[in-house]
């Protein structure tokens, strides 16, 4: 659609699916939609992206299925200024919600999973089923242009005969003329036990999809510039030739093949648009006081910090041998204290309590692997503060993995890391790389709204060079791996000290594991009912929460669950034993609803 013209991207929290590979899993799984979030009105988006020039506007990050009535509120408020709309989502949606939807919406890309319910129901807590009734019914029933993506993940949905029924659905359902990426995936959130998909494979899905009979095949997030480009399905020659978002040759006539005239199915303007890779931070709430100032005839520039100003960052700190092991021992017991629910031993910090760190991380890891990694970054607060939030947050917070059980403590290893002299890289381009010192410094990085940051321990604990740490400081925003040398993204360095122990030496935790083994009676009637609606929404092909907040998991030696139907003498006992070893109660109940 429009290639080369610019799109104001923007998303909100949460997703009706749960994908265990989801590359956005910060916004999709958020936890802290009010701290992470800044306010932009319908008009006001649609204010803003007519100001920029953008062409379209597009809800994206999330699936905008979930918040619909601002995703239509705000279409109308761009089409009433000749904006298009594009909403990038899953298509999972109820027949009855779909038009309503769709009736405002002038593109879409619908992530086509996987082609078996086997992956939907394992992997998405989902099912395809409505994904393709959805794809159907806007080929039959509107006008609305899609394209079709397929993240193809290795040893999970990239075997040949897949691609195959999936192309010959999509030609026989919805027509030669849809385009279809084939996008690589990359370890992420719940999936990190595989590599990522080798380029090879998605050169051989695409090969698949030609030859079914599909006119509109691509490569996505890798480097190909041959297969990310488009030709004409009638005479072959290159008519867009793309590098990522940057167009190179561009040899159509309006709608038609420049060379032989065929018509090609798509949305064009007379001439591409210029804006190539460049991705721009946009503030509405920052664009719209400036506004309202320069009606007023203030144009005197806004004062106080933006969320990246840096020049009053506090600087690194020493810490002494005791200091180190007061701020492990705090923060072991905010972790052994929030994950038994019990009142944390208060380690004094002593001059440390008050000190302005520019941010705290604490992470856990078990046998080398990370089991959680929390904390915050950028606005100066005092040390204990700090390091308060981070432990509590790791302890239950990270969107990534279940909560800390009891249990697990015996076997962690805590790790603090403060976090100061938080600076922009005057460096651009391929310069960047000498900017950065592994060992030294930490990264964040931010484009196309999205941000990403990795503490300075990371590259050692990997190996990385200076340029592989760039890379993967883009991959963890959700970015190209090479957006760091574009001159959109703002690329900031810090630096950290850490120190670390293993938390069994930290608190006594023979005390501190001393919870319930069993449930109470208040808290049994409130974990049935959370069974009870479990299984039904999977019945029902609704997304569950995985885990119960209002009991604290524990350790069981057996549980069964007995399912009956009502009015009927029809049972369904399904359980798990263990006589020598124990097993979490919270993931095994949930497998076994599942
Ligand atoms: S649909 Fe899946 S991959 Fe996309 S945001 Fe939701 S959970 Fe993540």
């Amino acid at each position: 659609v429009y290639p080369g013209s610019s799109v104001l991207s923007f998303g909100t929290a949460g997703c009706n699916l749960g994908c265990k590979f989801c590359q956005n899993w910060d916004i999709s799984k958020s936890r802290e939609i009010e701290r992470l979030s800044a306010q932009a009105m319908p008009d006001e988006i649609a204010e803003v992206a007519a100001q920029l020039g953008c062409q379209s506007v597009a809800f994206t990050y999330n699936d905008p299925i979930i918040w619909s009535e601002y995703a239509i509120e705000t279409s109308k408020a761009c089409h009433a200024r000749g904006i298009k709309t594009v909403a990038v989502t899953a298509g999972y949606i109820t027949e009855q919600a779909r038009a309503d939807f769709f009736e405002h919406i002038d593109a879409a890309n619908i992530d086509l999973k996987a082609f078996t319910e086997e992956f939907y129901y394992r992997i998405t807590l989902s099912h395809l089923q409505p994904v393709l009734e959805t794809l159907k019914w806007l080929k039959q029933e509107t006008d609305v242009w899609f394209e079709i993506t397929n993240l193809v993940i290795p040893q999970a949905n990239d075997n040949d005969s897949e691609f195959q029924q999936m192309c010959d659905w999509i030609l026989k359902e919805v027509g030669p003329d849809v385009p279809l990426h084939f996008s690589a995936f990359h370890p992420d959130f719940r999936m990190r036990d595989r590599g990522g998909t080798p380029p090879e494979t998605l050169v051989r899905a695409r090969e698949i999809a030609l030859a079914a009979g599909l006119k509109y095949v691509y490569t996505g997030n890798v480097n190909d510039v041959a297969r990310q480009s488009t030709y004409c399905p009638h005479c072959q020659q290159t008519l867009i030739e793309r590098n990522w978002y940057q167009l190179g040759k561009y040899a159509l006539r309006g709608h038609r093949c420049g060379y032989c005239d065929t018509e090609i199915a798509g949305h064009f303007s007379d001439k591409p648009g210029d804006w190539g890779q460049k991705r721009l931070p946009v503030d509405i709430q920052a664009i719209l006081k400036k506004n309202a100032a320069s009606q007023s005839g203030n144009t005197e520039p806004q004062k106080g910090p933006s969320t990246m100003q840096t020049n009053q960052s506090p600087q690194i700190i020493e810490l002494s041998s005791d200091q180190e092991q007061a701020l492990l021992q705090q923060a072991a017991a905010v972790v052994a204290g929030t994950v038994t629910r019990s009142r944390p031993v208060d380690v004094p910090l002593g001059d440390l309590q008050d000190t302005t760190v520019s941010g705290a991380f604490v992470s856990l890891k078990r046998q080398k692997q990370l089991r959680s990694c929390c904390g915050s970054f950028g606005k100066p607060q005092p040390l204990g503060q700090a390091l308060q939030q981070a432990a509590v947050r790791a302890a239950k917070d990270d969107p990534r993995f279940p909560p800390v059980s009891p249990s697990e403590l015996a076997h962690l290893d805590l790790e603090v890391w403060l976090l100061s002299g938080l600076e922009a890289v005057p460096e651009q381009g391929a310069d960047r790389v000498e900017a950065v010192i592994v060992g030294q410094h930490g990264l964040q990085i931010q484009a196309d709204g999205r941000s990403g940051l990795l503490l300075p321990g990371v590259p050692l604990d990997h190996g990385w060079d200076a340029e592989e740490f760039l890379n993967q400081t883009c991959i963890k925003a959700g970015l190209p791996p090479t957006a760091w040398k574009d001159p959109g993204t703002t690329l900031m360095r810090f630096q950290g000290i850490s120190c670390a122990a293993r938390l069994a030496e930290l608190v006594d935790l023979s005390t501190e594991t001393q919870v319930k083994t069993i449930l109470g009676q208040r808290e049994f009637a409130q974990y049935l009912q959370y069974i009870q609606s479990t299984v039904d929404a999977l019945l029902k092909g609704q997304v569950p929460s995985y885990y119960c907040d209002a009991v604290s998991d524990t350790n069981l030696q057996g549980v069964a669950l007995l399912l009956s139907r009502t009015g009927t003498d029809e049972e369904l006992i399904l359980s798990k034993w263990a006589l020598k070893q124990t097993f979490p109660m919270q993931s095994t109940v949930f497998s076994l609803c599942q």
